[in-house]
């Protein structure tokens, strides 16, 4: 394809872009095919000749679309906002476009630097102090490996460049909630501390980690002569939005020498909002912490900011230095190869530059306000309505609900619950995801796509009392 082609090719796919976001509202929420149903559709061997690029597009139309389920649907109130906004989508082209790799600074400075400047807006946007930088990694769960891993090298004091865990006298652990999210497991086992040594820590009633029961649990640790390591705390929890107390979670990891990581992964976002702020109070006390801009903030996916305090010990964990690697300007400038894993990086400040500068701070304010706004407004209403409970508290955007029938409890209960999701979500005018809160499923109602309105809202609770209601 030549640049001339591209262009033409280009205007059609923004053209095709666009009309399919202002057209989206008008499709069902979920995909309408059945597993293997878009696989079956293509050829299953690849094309030996060249394609006219036109045919490809026209592909997208009649064989993908049925299998997509639509996250920019402003019905989409399913697992969490992973809002694209438009400015971002742009600044992502861009990225691809230009086609730049970050391996060191020399590689792309304008990469590098430009990375360093996100993630410093972010950090004053977020109310974070000076103390704290960042780097753009792809996902939560890639970031939480990375905090655990420099937990596990404080703690034993560089154990990587002896014998390793392996070599450890005592086994290290890692403190969890029962609400923590599946990934903050997976980064523990697949940081080589065990599954006998991630210690689950009990919640309160507003399914909050408990201080008392983590003091309790280290200690129970020490006895058994383990070694405690970290405890991952989490700020809006994936079943509820519930806030582990960091304030008093970092007392207690400071009496015990732990690292302490926090996970914002959904709820960062709000702390753009100064109100929302005590809600991670505490969270200077932090080590790490990881927060997704790729979810409600509107940057597209992939886009998981990791900050440290301590980044002298991150590049200590993390770097490796062969020559053909080694610059001048090492030394002077960022390397991000060493604040983690992959070598190389794309450029994906520049959907999270574009967003910030094409929205503004205010505008960004002014749009998780409406969300939270809209989740309260869905909260009152489903705590009004006979049959109707809210089960866990609303402090965001996530709205935790259950419909109860006289006389009907637990499994049958369950699946009842699971029953009328699935018709609203077969039903294809909205789209939620049932989860287990405290034993029992409940629906989780996640408001806060781009386009939602208050109108979308009033529509999704018309279709959950007539499905949830029916006889
Ligand atoms: C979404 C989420 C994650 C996982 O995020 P990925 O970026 O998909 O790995 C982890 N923790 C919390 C609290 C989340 O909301």
């Amino acid at each position: 394809m030549t640049p001339d082609e591209f262009r033409a090719h280009g205007h059609k796919l923004i053209d095709w872009i666009a009309d399919y976001r202002e057209s989206v509202a008008a499709r069902p929420v979920r995909a309408t095919t059945a597993p293997g149903e878009v696989r079956a559709r293509l050829p299953s061997q690849p094309p030996a000749e060249p394609e006219p690029f036109d045919a490809i597009l026209a592909d997208l139309d009649t064989k993908l679309m049925p299998g997509l389920t639509h996250w920019q649907h402003p019905r989409f109130f399913g697992y969490f906002p992973a809002n694209a906004a438009l400015p971002s989508v742009l600044g992502d082209l861009l990225s691809t476009g230009l086609g730049v790799l970050g391996l060191n600074w020399q590689a792309c400075p304008a990469l590098t630097e430009l990375e360093e400047l996100a993630c410093d807006w972010m950090r004053q946007m977020v109310g974070l102090s000076s103390a704290w930088s960042g780097v753009i990694h792809d996902t939560a769960s890639t970031t939480t490996l990375l905090a655990l891993l420099c937990a596990r090298e404080r703690v034993t004091n560089f154990s990587l460049v002896r014998g390793g865990l392996q070599a450890e006298p005592k086994p290290l652990v890692v403190y969890v909630s029962t609400q923590s999210h599946s990934s903050v497991e997976k980064a523990a086992l697949l940081a080589g501390f065990g599954r006998d040594n991630v210690h689950v820590v009990a919640v309160d009633d507003a399914f909050a980690m408990r201080p008392d029961a983590l003091e309790e649990a280290i200690r129970a640790d020490v006895a058994a002569n383990k070694l405690p390591c970290a405890v991952v705390g989490t700020t809006g929890t994936t079943a509820s939005t519930a806030f582990d107390p960091l304030d008093a979670l970092g007392a207690v990891a400071a009496r015990h020498g732990l690292w302490l990581h926090v996970d914002a992964a959904m709820a960062g976002s709000a702390m753009i909002l100064p109100e929302c702020r005590p809600m991670w109070a505490g969270v200077e006390r932090a080590d790490s912490l990881v927060f997704n801009p790729h979810k409600w903030l509107g940057a597209v996916f992939d886009c998981s900011q990791f900050y440290v305090r301590d980044t002298e010990h991150l590049i200590r964990v993390m770097s490796t230095s062969p020559s053909y690697l080694r610059t001048a300007a090492d030394g002077q400038a960022t390397n991000y190869r060493d604040w983690g894993i992959a070598l190389g990086r794309r450029f994906r400040a520049l959907k999270l530059w574009t967003l910030i500068r094409a929205e503004g701070v205010s505008g960004l304010q002014a749009r998780l306000r409406r969300d939270i706004a809209n989740a309260r407004w869905l909260a009152e209403q489903v705590a009004a309505a006979p049959g109707w409970k809210v089960v866990a508290p609303v402090p965001l955007q996530t709205v935790c609900v259950r419909h109860e029938l006289p006389d009907v409890s637990g499994e049958a209960l369950d699946a009842h619950t699971r029953a009328w999701a699935e018709r609203v979500n077969a039903s294809g005018a909205a789209y939620l995801t049932p989860a287990v809160l405290g034993g029992r499923w409940m629906v989780r109602v996640s408001v806060g796509n781009l386009t939602t309105e208050r109108a979308d809202v009033e529509a999704l609770w018309r279709v959950m009392r007539a499905e949830g209601e029916r006889p």
